[in-house]
């Protein structure tokens, strides 16, 4: 019961969304985070110098907004 309060508690942190700067995919990190490696290619990303794609008041909001934007560029996209 607690240990699942706190880690809601985790997910209501402030989280970004991050630009790789190798790969260009984009990543989740909270905004207290200083580095974060790319889930893609593995590369350590410097949060303070990465380009900031969006910001969402919590974990669960920031990953709608990558939702949206990775449906945008196509990327859940099977090709034909
Ligand atoms: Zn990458």
């Amino acid at each position: 019961m607690w240990k699942r309060l706190s880690e809601a508690n985790l997910k209501m942190k402030p989280t970004i969304i991050y630009k790789c700067q190798k790969c260009g995919n984009y990543t989740l990190a909270a905004n207290t985070q200083k580095t974060k490696h790319c889930p893609y290619c593995g590369t350590t990303i410097n949060l303070q110098k990465a380009q900031k794609i969006a910001a969402g008041k919590n974990a669960f909001e920031a990953s709608e907004i990558l939702k949206h934007l990775k449906t945008q560029r196509g990327f859940d996209r099977k090709p034909t």
